[in-house]
């Protein structure tokens, strides 16, 4: 759904409470604190100064009230469904991400606030991407995102800007599956073992051939399974024999970064790595606003909250 879809879908409050009701409960409420089905709405004339539903119940076998936004992405806020939704929209159709500047204009809210729906969507991708197992031609490489841009090489730079490996960026190691997904993630360390935890934890390598380039941290995974070196000094592209995928990746990654998210911190590159792997993943979904609205009301059980 693009954003007019959305506005149209949900024009208020109540069709956004109704959408999400349907889904977490198919019209039957249950109390998300105890299970109970003994529930009733709450006279809407006890929120002082509120008109129309607001969405609360009453739980007649724990005594306590909830709503259905109860633990969820959604969970305690004073901001109207209806900007999430659409913040939501504009996220997952943002093909080089989206700034909470950005944000802010586009839904009438401070930047303060934008930035806290994006923190919270993007935390919420982070923790509903399912694990995930690579098969196949696999592509291994990893790069750096965070600090400035890099400089474009002026003749008065007498020190050439460092790049790649041995700079103060954040690294990021991830794998893709050719034709399928992708896993990233922020590391710590690139060394053979880390590279070799990685891969494992991600990659069926029993049925999978990896590429990479010629990082010698690679060697150690290469002795767990098929193993191709893309020699770069020599050729890019041999073939099959190529990590154009990854690299084709990480450049999504750094427009989207270098474009809309230069000011912030390094701290914030894992949810912004979730992001971009689950907009990558869901790429030929129908439907990614539904499909994250969706499995946003499916929790865990035992997942209690107090709204
Ligand atoms: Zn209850």
């Amino acid at each position: 759904m693009n954003l007019i879809e959305v506005m149209e879908r949900f024009p208020d409050q109540e069709a956004c409470i109704s959408h999400l009701e349907q889904i977490r409960w198919q019209g039957k409420p249950v109390c998300p604190h105890c299970d109970s089905p003994d529930v009733a709405p709450k006279n809407e004339t006890q929120e002082e100064g509120k008109t129309g539903r607001t969405g609360r119940y009453n739980c007649h076998a724990c005594r306590t009230s909830f709503k259905v936004t109860c633990g969820t992405v959604f969970h305690g806020t004073k901001i109207p469904l209806q900007k999430w939704f659409m913040a939501i929209a504009l996220v997952v159709n943002a093909k080089k991400s989206l700034s909470s500047c950005q944000l802010s204009r586009d839904l009438n809210l401070t930047q303060k606030t934008a930035w806290y729906i994006l923190t919270r969507i993007r935390a919420e991708m982070a923790k509903k991407t399912n694990p995930i197992v690579l098969q196949g031609i696999i592509e291994a490489d990893e790069t750096y995102i965070g600090g400035k841009p890099r400089k474009e090489n002026k003749k008065e730079d007498r020190v050439p800007a460092k790049r790649g490996r041995g700079t103060e960026k954040t690294a990021v190691i991830g794998a893709v599956e050719r034709g399928g997904k992708v896993v990233a993630k922020v590391a710590e360390k690139l060394t053979g073992r880390c590279i070799l935890e990685f891969i494992q934890s991600v990659v069926n390598i029993k049925e999978s051939k990896l590429m990479t380039d010629e990082f010698h941290a690679y060697h150690e995974i290469g002795r767990q399974m098929k193993h191709h070196v893309v020699n770069h000094q020599e050729q890019y592209v041999d073939g099959d024999k190529h990590t154009n995928t990854i690299e084709g990746f990480w450049s999504l990654i750094k427009r989207a970064w270098y474009g809309q998210h230069h000011h912030y911190s390094i701290g914030y590159t894992p949810l912004y790595v979730a992001e971009r792997c689950y907009i990558y993943n869901y790429r030929n979904l129908e439907c990614i606003f539904t499909k994250f609205v969706n499995e946003s009301m499916i929790l865990p059980k035992g997942n209690d909250c107090n709204e």
